[in-house]
C-alpha cells in the first residue's frame, strides 16, 4: 500500500503548490473561517497549513493518513452530490508518503491536541498530546525527500512559491468569507480578511487581480432555472497583457472546463469584443447533482449533466450583461 500511495502521490502532488491546494481544500471542508500558510524554501523545505476548522478526533487522526479513508462520503448517493471539496481520501496519505508529515488537531469536542508524525513510512506511532488550539495543523517537511527522481523536477524557489501564491491567490477568491495570510521564509506577503460584502469581496479582487479590474468591470447576478450566475466581467476597456485574468467556480470550485471557456467567448465576440481576451471572475452555482466532479482526480474538469442547458445560460447571461453596458 506503501508504494500505492507513492503511485497515487505522483497523480495528485506534483509539485509544492499541489500540496498547498489539497491541504486548503481539506480546511475549507472542515469549515475554518481562518487560514495560514507558512512556506519555507518554496515549499521544497515546509508547507505548513494551520486552520481553525472542527479538527480531526483523535481516534481519526491515523486513519485521515490512511488511503481511501475520507470522512466525507459515507455512500455512493453521496458520491451523487458531492459538496466537499474533497471526496476521495487520497490527498494526505499521498502527500505522506513523500514527505515527513505532522498532523496535529484539536477537535471541537476534544479538551486538546493531538499529534502524529510521519516518515514517509506507512506506520505511525501512537498519536502524542500537543498544545493546539481548535483546528488542524498539517506540517510537510522536506516533500518528496525518499523520491530522488521527483525531488530533483522542483524548480527554484522563487518559481515554486510563484505556484504557491497562485494557487491561494485562486482559492481564496473562491470563498470571501475566509481569511488567508501566506508568509514566504517568515515574511507575510499576502493577508486577506474576510469580507463581509460585496465591496469587500472587491477589496479582495483588487488585491488580487488588480485595482483596474475591479474598477473597469461589471458586477452580475442572475438566476434561472436552477442556475445562478453572480460575478464580475472585465469590460472591453479593460484589457491585460500579462496572463489570462480567468477565474471560473462552480460551487465555490475552481474550474477550467472547455464548455465554459467556450460559452464566455462567445458571448464576448458575439458583443464584438473581438480580439480581447475575456476577463472574469465568475461563480456559477447549481445543483451538486447536476454536475459530476468525479472526472479527474484534480478535480479540474467538471462534466455537468445538462450541458447545453448551462452553455446557454452562460452564454444568454453573459451576452446581455455586456449588452447592456456597451458603450
Ligand atoms: P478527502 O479530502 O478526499 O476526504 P484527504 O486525504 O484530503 O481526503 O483527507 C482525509 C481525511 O482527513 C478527510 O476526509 C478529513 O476527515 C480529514 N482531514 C484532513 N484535513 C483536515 C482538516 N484540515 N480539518 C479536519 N479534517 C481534516
Ligand atoms: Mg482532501
Amino acid at each position: 500500500a506503501h508504494l500505492i500511495n507513492q503511485i497515487a502521490a505522483g497523480e495528485v502532488v506534483e509539485r509544492p503548490a499541489s500540496v498547498v491546494k489539497e491541504l486548503l481544500e481539506n480546511a475549507l471542508d472542515a469549515g475554518s473561517t481562518r487560514i495560514e500558510i507558512d512556506i519555507e524554501q518554496g515549499g521544497n523545505k515546509r508547507i505548513r497549513i494551520r486552520d481553525n476548522g472542527s479538527g480531526i478526533p483523535h481516534e481519526e487522526l491515523a486513519l485521515a493518513l490512511s488511503r481511501h479513508a475520507t470522512s466525507k462520503i459515507a455512500s455512493l448517493d453521496d458520491l451523487e452530490q458531492v459538496c466537499s471539496l474533497g471526496f476521495r481520501g487520497e490527498a494526505l496519505p499521498s502527500i505522506a508518503s513523500v514527505s515527513r508529515l505532522i498532523l496535529s488537531s484539536r477537535h471541537t469536542d476534544a479538551s486538546q491536541g493531538w499529534q502524529l508524525f510521519g516518515d514517509g513510512q506507512e506506520v505511525f506511532d501512537a498519536p502524542a498530546p500537543v498544545a493546539h488550539a481548535t483546528g488542524t495543523t498539517v506540517d510537510v517537511v522536506d516533500l518528496f525527500f525518499n523520491t530522488p527522481a521527483r525531488r530533483k523536477f522542483l524548480k527554484t524557489e522563487k518559481t515554486e512559491f510563484g505556484h504557491i501564491e497562485d494557487m491561494v491567490r485562486k482559492i481564496a477568491l473562491s470563498r470571501f468569507d475566509v481569511s488567508f495570510e501566506l508568509s514566504h521564509n517568515q515574511k507575510n506577503t499576502l493577508r486577506l480578511r474576510p469580507a463581509e460584502d460585496r465591496s469587500g469581496a472587491e477589496r479582495r479582487i483588487a488585491e488580487i487581480c488588480g485595482s483596474a479590474f475591479v474598477e473597469q468591470s461589471v458586477y452580475l447576478d442572475y438566476e434561472a432555472a436552477g442556475l445562478r450566475l453572480w460575478g464580475w466581467v472585465g469590460l472591453p476597456t479593460f484589457s491585460r497583457s500579462q496572463a489570462d485574468l480567468q477565474y471560473f467556480y462552480v460551487n465555490a470550485r475552481n474550474v477550467r472546463d472547455k464548455l465554459i471557456t467556450h460559452a464566455v467567448k462567445q458571448a464576448y465576440q458575439d458583443v464584438m469584443y473581438h480580439g480581447r481576451h475575456p476577463a472574469f471572475v465568475l461563480f456559477l452555482e447549481l445543483n451538486p447533482q447536476l454536475v459530476d466532479v468525479n472526472a479527474h482526480p484534480t478535480k479540474q474538469e467538471v462534466r455537468f449533466r445538462e450541458g447545453r442547458l448551462v452553455h446557454d445560460f452562460l452564454f444568454r447571461t453573459l451576452y446581455q450583461a455586456l449588452a447592456d453596458i456597451r458603450p
